[in-house]
């Protein structure tokens, strides 16, 4: 699962923006608000799903059936069940994915828009995906499937309310959520999941663990084309101001993912969150303390101290031991595996990042 990032925007870019000594501001958008968090994913698209489908629009009738995108053939669904073709009247197979175009997602877009968005995306993913597997190699020992992929830019899930994207943990297809970009933010991540999920020996069994793996391959193991075309899932507001900084690629006119994740990470791991509020693994919007900053426990870590504090676990005691503990909780099995409890491998973390970030 791929948190929405725009709500927490306002203090990344503040810090960013301060750090490269642009507009000195640590001030915090305040108009971002805050949604309920939401449990669980539960639904599945043959069940709850359906049970939502709207009336017939006239782009159920397949007449993009047979046009080719990013060199794909736009397929139409053989389903024999009839409410899952009126609703994801479409289907595209790729290397390594199975898409479902939802009908009302592409009626909300228009469909010059919709098949433009999925051109791009086509013209990266198998890449993205191929990198992902290529990082896990060593832990994955059969044939990996195309994962199936569904477009909900109409937002039926409920995840959707806290979640830029999911995995689904027990029927393991992606979801995506929002519109194309967010897509392209989360895509990878997603992929990481699907492959830990199902395909490497030890599955992840706690949310640092599973988001920590998915974030770091994706994020610091991969180029990750997608999230780079989306520059990082960014609003063209921050964007502006970003390439006033080092964290912008002139040449490739791009934000320098791996820079600007391991910054989130710092910013994070120098307590500038204190008496913020954020997302952690669990996808709980909560308020970081001092306390929780002085013992930090695996549960209160956002995604990118996951991410990141994953990174430095790989490179101190190396991916092997990280992929071979995967499924052991970090909080009862860090002293056995790294010597040291939780909280005091975090404030290693903290020295770790401030040396390769400085
Ligand atoms: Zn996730």
């Amino acid at each position: 699962m791929k948190f929405k990032k725009l709500r927490f925007w306002g203090i990344i870019m503040a810090a960013a923006i301060s750090m490269a000594g642009c507009a000195r501001t640590t001030s915090v958008d305040t108009t971002l608000s805050n949604e309920a968090e939401v449990s669980g994913p539960t639904e599945t698209p043959e069940a709850t799903e359906i049970s939502k489908a709207t009336a017939a629009t006239e782009v159920t009738e397949a007449t993009e059936a047979g046009r080719l995108v990013a060199g794909f053939v736009i397929e139409e669904n053989d389903t024999k069940d009839t409410q899952k073709k009126k609703m994801y009247p479409y289907v595209v197979r790729t290397e390594s994915t199975v898409w479902y175009l939802a009908a009302d997602d592409i009626e909300l877009m228009g469909e010059e828009a919709f098949f433009a968005g999925l051109e791009e995306v086509l013209g990266m993913i198998d890449q993205d995906y191929a990198d992902a597997r290529k990082a896990l190699e060593d832990y994955i020992s059969e044939e990996v499937q195309p994962v199936v992929i569904y477009t909900d830019f109409c937002n039926k899930a409920e995840i959707s309310a806290t979640a830029g994207a999911y995995c689904h943990p027990v029927s393991h297809f992606i979801k995506v959520f929002g519109d194309w970009k967010q897509a392209e933010y989360a895509l990878l991540h997603e992929y990481v999941h699907y492959l830990t999920f199902i395909y490497t020996k030890e599955k992840p069994d706690s949310n640092f663990a599973s988001e920590g793996i998915a974030e770091y391959i994706s994020m610091l193991v991969c180029e990750n084309r997608m999230c780079k075309k989306a520059n990082f899932g960014a609003p063209e507001e921050y964007l502006e101001k970003l390439k006033n900084t080092d964290f912008w690629d002139a040449e490739e006119d791009a934000i320098k993912l791996k820079d600007i994740y391991l910054y989130n990470g710092l910013v994070y791991a120098n307590g500038a969150y204190i008496g913020q509020e954020y997302q952690n693994v669990e996808l709980a919007i909560v308020e970081r303390t001092d306390e929780m900053q002085q013992y930090m426990h695996a549960n209160d870590c956002s995604y990118e101290e996951a991410g990141c504090i994953t990174a430095y676990l790989v490179e101190t005691y190396g991916l092997d031991t990280v992929m071979d503990n995967l499924d052991k909780n970090l909080m009862t099995m860090s002293e056995m595996v790294y010597g040291k409890e939780f909280s005091e491998v975090y404030k290693d973390f903290v020295i770790w990042i401030a040396l390769i970030s400085g």
